[in-house]
């Protein structure tokens, strides 16, 4: 049986990514995948499996006995055979979205780029972006802060302008520290584990930052203890009431994401901090402890 803290599946005996790779690397076999989930996302929510002879079709190959070769190699771990044709499965799925969505094979670039907004820290309208090794950087050229610096697949680019790629890459952010703070791995669902760091780059300027690192895929995010605050409600109306919606400006545009000039460090051991952001003639008082935002209190 299971503990409480460990949830037991039942797996079968998992394939090593080398031997998954292996199976991938094939012409035939991409498009055959490809074919797969095409045709199962034109039947709608329905999913019935595909016959073999409706996704031969879909693939260039010189035989049905070489189609057929492939397809077999695939079975199993990508692609389950049922009495009625062929289903995609999980990591067919996953393999195909993140072919559409250019993540092996696409790169995009971006040097110092002027964009719209004011920087929170010195209050100049001269914020840059730049997109180097798949990461999108938001800088101000006025004080030279880094506002931002965070993941955002080059798939992100297609069909959007630059200023909706910034509306999607805030978003995206915003999103990402709501899953981790939740934890929930934004990049394979497993669970996140919050704590403070004070491993931090020296330019970013922060003492001490909330970290969730996933522990399966290793994936991180690195937010400001100020960012844990924007989805709580009595932090949304309090801005409302300041005639300021959270969710309007990007969120590098704001002190309360990008800066430490709300946050009090009160003990190291345990973590025990306080945002107090002023208004007019009242404030906000939110303590968190460790990751967890424990109180929000309008006085
Ligand atoms: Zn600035
Ligand atoms: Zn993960």
């Amino acid at each position: 049986m299971t503990d409480e803290d460990d949830t037991e599946t039942n797996e079968e005996p998992t394939l090593p990514p080398t031997e998954a790779f292996r199976l991938l690397s094939d012409g035939t076999r991409l498009q055959t995948l490809q074919g797969l989930v095409e045709l199962t996302d034109a039947q709608g929510h329905r999913s019935e499996p595909v016959s073999f002879s409706d996704l031969h079709a879909q693939v260039e190959t010189r035989d049905s006995a070489h189609f057929n070769y492939h397809l077999q190699e695939l079975r199993d771990q990508f692609v389950e055979q049922t009495d009625d044709g062929y289903r995609a499965r999980y990591p067919a799925r996953k393999v195909v979205r993140a072919i559409r969505a250019g993540t092996f094979t696409e790169r995009a670039g971006l040097a110092d780029e002027p964009i719209d907004g004011s920087c929170p820290q010195c209050g100049d309208a001269d914020l840059r972006v730049s997109y180097v090794d798949e990461k999108l950087h938001v800088r101000c050229g006025a004080c030279e802060t880094g506002l931002t610096s965070n993941d955002f697949p080059p798939g992100g680019f297609e069909e959007r302008s630059l200023a909706d790629v910034l509306h999607a890459f805030d978003r995206l952010v915003r999103h990402r520290v709501s899953f981790a703070a939740d934890g929930v791995c934004p990049e394979c669902t497993a669970k996140m584990d919050g704590h403070v760091t004070t491993d931090i780059p020296p330019e970013w300027g922060y003492e001490a930052l909330p970290a969730f690192d996933c522990v399966r895929c290793d994936f991180s995010v690195l937010p400001s203890f100020g960012m844990l605050l924007l989805d709580h409600p009595d932090v949304v109306s309090f801005h409302r009431n300041q005639g300021d919606d959270l969710r309007e400006p990007p969120f590098w545009e704001l002190a309360l994401c990008v800066s430490d000039r709300f946050t009090s460090i009160e003990s190291r051991d345990p973590w025990r901090v306080t945002v107090l952001v002023p208004g007019g003639d009242e404030e906000l008082v939110a303590s968190i402890h460790g990751t967890d935002v424990v109180d929000v209190r309008v006085a």
